[in-house]
């Protein structure tokens, strides 16, 4: 899937720009660069590239106007925020505002080839509608996880799941590779009854992963993003 994708990379610094077309060259990818909200309006809409890399921080325009109107014309669209440190909120509300992913500057290549890989491999799996399948099976490491069976397994032994425990788990593994916010998670599992803060999910989650037996210093199945959310890590 990879080597014939276009990606996009949307940053008016020209040495993280030049950084990041090199890497995805290297990969196989074809790739454009956009310094400008203008230009990449212009290749967004002739070019039509299959993953955008989108830095919020535009001379002309705020990147967060591109990220509307590029999910406005094609919601399928995967866009990787890159973001500034001191931006950090503004990512938030990308991955809010339907972005798949974000990087921090500074970065590393391993670090964005990884996240170009799952937002591609999500977006291709989406558009074939094997995501929503009710009978997988998922597995991760020592865990596996039965869907139509409701079965949860570490290391063979069966753990037991609340209800909301075991969706969360599914969506992680749904969404593997993935970054999950609080307020999707939340709108996923309390629907229109979203709770106020985001108490009851890290409570949620605590269990999860004292059920796991997750070690918090250097978890297996479910990483903390600082003040985004939560990420079950591709396998290396
Ligand atoms: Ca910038």
């Amino acid at each position: 899937m990879s080597i014939h994708s276009t990606i996009l990379i949307v940053e008016d610094d020209p040495l993280i720009g030049k950084f990041m077309s090199r890497a995805v060259e290297d990969a196989g990818f074809r790739c454009m660069i956009a310094e400008t909200a203008k230009d990449c309006r212009i290749l967004f809409f002739s070019e039509m590239p299959d993953l955008v890399l989108l830095d919020l921080g535009l001379p002309d325009d705020d990147g967060l106007n591109l990220l509307k109107e590029m999910k406005d014309v094609r919601e399928s669209i995967p866009v990787i925020i890159v973001s500034a440190r001191e931006r950090e909120n503004e990512k938030v509300k990308a991955l809010d505002m339907g972005a798949d992913d974000y990087v921090t500057k500074p970065f590393g290549i391993f670090e964005l080839m990884a996240r170009i890989r799952t937002a591609l491999r999500h977006s291709n799996r989406a558009a074939s509608q094997t995501l929503s399948d009710e009978d997988a099976v998922f597995q991760h490491k020592g865990l596996t996880m039965d869907i139509s069976k409701h079965q949860v397994r570490l290391n063979g032994e069966e753990i037991h799941l609340t209800g909301k425990e075991f969706r969360i788990l599914e969506l992680l593994f749904r969404h593997k590779g993935k970054v999950l916010t609080y307020s999707w998670l939340m709108q996923q599992i309390w629907g229109d009854f979203i709770p106020a803060d985001n108490q009851i999910l890290r409570v949620n989650m605590a269990n999860i992963r004292r059920k796991l037996k997750e070690n918090i210093e250097e978890p297996v199945y479910i990483k903390t993003e600082l003040g985004v959310g939560y990420r079950m890590p591709e396998e290396e």
